[in-house]
Formats: structure tokens, C-alpha cells, sequence
């Protein structure tokens, strides 16, 4: 385990040991190499990474998986927005939209699917087309825009396995999956569609997920989807 100012790591594949990448203390440091990412922070004005998001990126950006716990409001969406975004544009495999999506999140609710959908429209990155799947949405329109070509798909687990069972989705072109707010998708009893639908993803992924706990069925859920993670955590946690 790795400490730097209330910042916790722990590396959660045995054997081997690995190098926990330094934190970053700045934006330049994570994303220099990528203008059009630099430029969307600075036009939105942040001052510097949140302590999540200092240590989640590099660690993501190496391809590795990730599990982020924090609270609330304390900047989860960019930690994994943004290397989501990179991890796309360097696909070895060039996908076409109309394949299917590059980048799955899923997400408990509405609320919370629409809300990653506009910070993802925010810092919109090469012409990436977004799509939010939820229950209680137009079915019809949602089947519409992902047979038109899409990038990027935020969905509640519910009505996103809805799709796939009936054919209306090929989530085999998805490469980097968010499993966002996972103790609330337990809470709400989405497992078994989460299950479906990671059957339908490769196993070559890469995975991330977020909590801002860290219980018995989230710890089940790391251990089934996620390949040898690194487990970030801001502040105290009983472990
Ligand atoms: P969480 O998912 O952890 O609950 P969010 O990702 O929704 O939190 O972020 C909460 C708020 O903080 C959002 O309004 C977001 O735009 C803002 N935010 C994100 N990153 C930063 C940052 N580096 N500096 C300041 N505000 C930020
Ligand atoms: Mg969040």
C-alpha cells in the first residue's frame, strides 16, 4: 500500500509487484500529449486534478484497471471520462460507429446517466458520438441513434440489457468499460443484468470501476469483472 496525502493504493494482483505510478499534481502532467483534452480543462477553468483523479489517470492511462472509491462530488467522472476518451482515439483496431460502441458506462440512474452524458458533450474529444440509454427514455429514439453509429454509450443496466436481448445493440466492439456508482447498482439490484451484459463484453477490456463504498457485493463484483486493478481511495476507509 502506497500513501500520499490522504491518497491510499493498494495493488490488488498477487504476486508480481508492480510500480504504482505517482500521483499527478497538475493537468499538464496526465494529458500534455493531448491539446484537445488540455483545451477543454482550460476552458472550463479547473484549477488542478482532485486527488481521485490525480491518481486514478495515470494509473488508467496505462491500460490499467481501476477501482475508485470516494465520496460524492468529489470528481469520479473525469477520472474516468477523460483516459476513456484517449483509450478510444488510440484503438489498435480501428472500429467503425455503426459496429457498435468503443466505451460502455453504466450507471444506476437517470439522473446520474444524463449528468455523465453532459460532462461528456463538455469535454467532447475528436467528434466522439455519446448516447444515454435509460428506462423510462424513448426506446424507440435510443434504438434509432445506435443504429445510426455510436461512440460512447451511458446507460442504466436495466433498460441497456432490454436492448440486448433483443439484438438492438452489439456490445462486442467495447473495449473500455465503467462500472460507475457500484454500490448503488447493488443497492438497486442490477446485478444480474450487469452479469448479462459484461457476458456479452471481450474479456480483453479494459475495466473501471467507481463506489463510494467499498462492501461485501462491490468487493464481488471487483473480483468477477475487473483484471488485476489497482484500487485508489481518498481518505479513511475501513479496511
Ligand atoms: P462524483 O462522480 O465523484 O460524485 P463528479 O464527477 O460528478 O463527482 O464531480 C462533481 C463536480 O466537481 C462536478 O460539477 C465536476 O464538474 C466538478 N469537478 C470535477 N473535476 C474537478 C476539478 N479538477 N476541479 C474542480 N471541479 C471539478
Ligand atoms: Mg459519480
Amino acid at each position: 500500500r502506497k500513501e500520499n496525502n490522504n491518497i491510499f493504493v493498494d495493488d490488488l494482483k498477487d504476486g508480481e509487484k508492480r510500480t504504482i505510478p505517482n500521483p499527478v499534481c497538475t493537468f499538464e502532467e496526465a494529458f500534455a500529449h493531448y491539446p484537445g483534452i488540455m483545451e477543454n480543462i482550460v476552458r472550463v477553468g479547473f484549477k488542478k486534478p482532485t486527488p481521485i483523479q490525480s491518481q486514478a489517470w495515470p494509473i488508467v492511462l496505462k491500460g490499467t484497471d481501476l477501482i475508485g472509491i470516494a465520496q460524492t462530488g468529489t470528481g469520479k467522472t473525469l477520472s474516468y471520462l477523460l483516459p476513456g476518451f484517449i483509450h478510444m482515439d488510440q484503438q489498435p483496431v480501428k472500429r467503425d460507429k455503426r459496429d457498435g460502441p468503443g466505451m460502455l458506462v453504466l450507471t444506476p440512474t437517470r439522473e446520474l446517466a444524463l449528468q455523465i452524458e453532459t460532462e461528456c458533450n463538455k469535454y467532447s474529444y475528436k467528434g466522439f458520438k455519446s448516447i444515454c440509454i435509460y428506462g423510462g427514455g424513448d426506446r424507440k429514439a435510443q434504438i434509432k441513434v445506435v443504429t445510426s453509429g455510436v461512440d460512447i454509450v451511458i446507460a442504466t443496466p436495466g433498460r441497456l440489457n432490454d436492448l440486448q436481448m433483443n439484438e438492438l445493440i452489439n456490445l462486442r466492439s467495447i473495449t473500455y468499460l465503467v462500472l460507475d456508482e457500484a454500490d448503488r447498482m447493488l443497492d438497486m439490484g442490477f446485478e444480474p443484468q450487469i452479469m448479462k451484459i459484461i457476458l456479452d463484453i471481450r474479456p480483453d477490456r479494459q475495466t473501471l470501476m467507481t463506489s463510494a463504498t467499498w462492501p461485501t457485493g462491490v468487493r464481488r463484483l471487483a473480483k468477477s469483472y475487473l483484471k488485476d486493478p489497482m484500487m485508489v481511495y481518498v481518505g479513511t476507509l475501513d479496511l
